[in-house]
């Protein structure tokens, strides 16, 4: 691991800012709508860095890990998405990459490059989250086609995507994951409804799945029946390892700062920044933040040498949920009254401190709480670190 920059990749953090720059000019940031998550995909698709993740045989840019790393903190501070596409080119594509047939490679690949076709994860299920190979959904082969019948649950972003990658149970007598098939289902198959679900911090990000008789072709089996615990099991990894949410909480203690240091509205000069209890929990988050930093560059450096992130990816998780978590409760105090849901101006500017920046903090600090669960919740983060380095 090294922590300085050579000069290639100094030169390479120059040309992603001018990259941000000539697309989001200083005073016309990213503002998150769709135009302009479209007008980002076509640049970076011209620039060759639209899926940076994928492997160059792939279309990936071959970028180094410290290049990745570069990209994320750059993107972040910018506030510009490190990657459009959501599930599609970080979750579905290396599965692809790993166990689809060129058939399947050829099909599903360029829609998720150019961001045309979108994805989703059905995975949980009641019953079946924590213990995930208690799923229950049944695909039951009929000639070419399975027939799916069962419930998703907890899926993220299923009323805006074109398909979802689903595992299905195909066999009841074998050992659990032995009965378990990877399905690739089109979200407008006869049978398939999705019903919202609306979560504490207001947004409809979260939907119940259920596949009423669902004829799914064969053809969109990844890899063989009952394999598709395997293929599951290494992408969570690695969804965990992205879950450290480093450049999340730079940005969040940043903002902190410029919060804590506004005078309290109404006050004679007040500023939090200047309690000494509100500083020292800052400074302590900042610290710990730190010290996660260079745990996620040491695994980055690990994982770009050959080995597999195993329990630091739990670690990171785990500690990266902690630190956002105490982050957002230390803007849920910068926000003072105006953080009390009945409070009713949320209209006008988010200035720091007042009602509607308040009520932005709130639901991040809300939204917040759900990454203790979401990738594994934390205490089936604890388990692995127990087996894999206390050896329990
Ligand atoms: C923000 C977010 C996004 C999500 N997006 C998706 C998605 O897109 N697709 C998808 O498929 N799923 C998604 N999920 C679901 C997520 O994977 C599950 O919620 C998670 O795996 C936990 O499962 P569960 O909700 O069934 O809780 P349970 O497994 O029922 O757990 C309930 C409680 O029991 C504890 N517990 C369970 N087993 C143990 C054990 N062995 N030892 C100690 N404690 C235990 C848990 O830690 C938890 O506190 C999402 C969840 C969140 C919060």
């Amino acid at each position: 691991m090294h922590l300085d920059f050579s000069a290639e990749e100094s030169a390479f953090r120059g040309e992603v800012r001018a990259l941000i720059s000539r697309v989001f000019p200083p005073g016309a940031p990213f503002d998150g709508s769709p135009a302009d998550e479209a007008r980002w995909h076509q640049a970076l698709l011209a620039r060759g860095w639209a899926v940076n993740k994928f492997p160059v045989a792939f279309g990936g840019p071959g970028w180094t890990a410290a290049m990745n790393f570069i990209w994320e903190r750059e993107t972040s501070a910018a506030g510009v998405p490190a990657q459009v596409g959501g599930m599609g080119p970080g979750m579905l594509a290396p599965v692809l990459f790993a166990f689809g047939s060129a058939e399947q490679q050829q099909r599903f690949l360029p829609g998720i490059v150019a961001d045309t076709t979108r994805w989703c994860q059905g995975y949980s299920e009641p019953g079946a989250g924590s213990d995930l190979a208690a799923l229950r959904t049944r695909a039951v082969r009929e000639g070419e086609f399975y027939v799916v019948d069962g419930e998703k649950v907890w899926t993220s972003g299923a009323h805006k995507a074109d398909w979802i990658f689903c595992l299905t149970r195909t066999a009841t007598e074998a050992k659990r994951q032995a009965g378990i098939t990877f399905l690739l289902i089109d979200m407008r198959s006869p049978g398939v409804t999705v019903t919202p679900i609306i979560s504490i911090d207001g947004r409809h990000s979260f939907n119940r799945v259920t596949f009423d008789a669902v004829r799914v072709p064969v053809e969109n089996r990844i890899g063989e029946e009952g394999q598709g615990w395997t293929y599951a099991k290494g992408l969570l990894t690695h969804e965990r390892t992205g879950q450290a949410f480093v450049s999340l909480s730079l940005n969040l203690a940043r903002g902190i700062r410029i919060a804590a240091s506004t005078e309290i509205p109404g006050s004679q000069g007040d500023r939090l920044i200047d309690d000494p209890g509100f500083a020292k929990r800052l400074a302590g988050l900042e610290i710990e933040l730190r010290a996660l930093e260079m745990t996620e560059l040491r695994t980055l450096w690990e994982v770009a040498a050959g080995s597999a992130p195993g329990a630091q990816s739990s670690m990171l998780k785990l500690k990266g949920t902690d630190i956002v978590q105490g982050l957002t409760e230390l803007y849920v105090e910068c926000a003072g009254p105006y953080a009390a849901p009945w409070f009713p101006e949320v209209d006008g500017v988010a200035e720091p401190l007042g009602p509607a920046w308040a009520r932005r903090e709130v639901a991040r600090y809300l939204e917040g709480r759900a990454a203790s669960i979401a990738g594994g919740s934390d205490e089936i983060q604890r388990n692995i670190m127990a087996k894999h380095v206390l050896k329990i």
